[in-house]
């Protein structure tokens, strides 16, 4: 399995960066988007064509994480109308309403609504969905081709789901966004800290959804727990 950053921070991009957005591929080919923050479609442009995308999963509708899927929907739709595909799988909370019917009204998207404990599979990608924590339902994803297994936490704050969704997984991709310095018991993100040592003993943690400016300070945060932690980098590409 490898995976391939399109945009790491949280909130908005700067100016070569871009928004969460994660692009995951199997042995055998098979390519799904996890969230498609702003900026992120530019740089999924560098690394794939957009018709060989075969799924799109939004964790939730914050900006930093849907607002280009506004825009591919113009690049689906067209891409249907001309036969150059099938209208692609799209994996989204139902709530709010007002986002997921601008979405799921595409007729280049088959938008299937999620929620906690679904699964489904994607080529020989299985998919499985757990409801985090956060201001607006949020579903976090464990992404495994049989040998390798990718766990996505979204922006979550504590909550137990945690555990059980980077349990035994080989790569966990976190939301890193505050500094324990910073965290309150109102943070609706996990700190950096407490993200940290949730994960430590998994092979390697993914430091995401970052905070600009505070890059280093989050590495150096996480690496006091947990040796295993490494920043997100766009356009690099890691194999599981
Ligand atoms: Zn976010
Ligand atoms: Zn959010």
């Amino acid at each position: 399995m490898k995976l391939t950053v399109l945009g790491r921070y949280g909130k908005y991009p700067n100016k070569n960066g871009a928004t969460c957005s994660y692009l995951v591929e199997s042995k055998s080919g098979a390519k799904i988007i996890l969230d498609m923050g702003s900026g992120s479609l530019k740089n999924l442009a560098n690394v794939c064509a957009y018709e060989d995308i075969d799924a799109v999963v939004i964790s939730h509708f914050h900006g930093d994480h849907c607002a280009d899927a506004f825009v591919f929907r113009n690049i689906a739709l067209e891409q249907t109308k001309k036969g150059l595909r099938a209208p692609i799988s799209f994996f989204m909370p139902e709530q709010p309403q007002e986002e997921y019917y601008a979405l799921s009204s595409c007729e280049g998207f088959a938008a299937q609504a999620v929620c906690g404990g679904m699964k489904t599979s994607i080529k020989d990608f299985c998919l499985e969905f757990f409801e985090m924590s956060h201001t607006l339902p949020t579903f976090g994803v464990r992404v495994t081709d049989g040998e390798k297994c990718l766990a996505y936490t979204a922006d979550t704050t504590y909550t137990k789901t945690i555990k059980t969704l980077v349990e035994g997984c080989d790569l966990a991709l976190v939301d890193a966004c505050i500094l324990q310095r910073e965290h309150s018991a109102e943070s609706p993100h996990i700190s950096v800290y407490g993200i940290a040592e949730l994960t430590k003993s998994v092979p390697v943690t993914i430091l995401t959804h970052l905070s600009q400016g505070r890059e280093d300070e989050t590495l150096s945060e996480a690496l006091g727990i947990n040796k295993n932690a490494r920043l997100a980098e766009e356009l690099i590409t890691l194999t599981l």
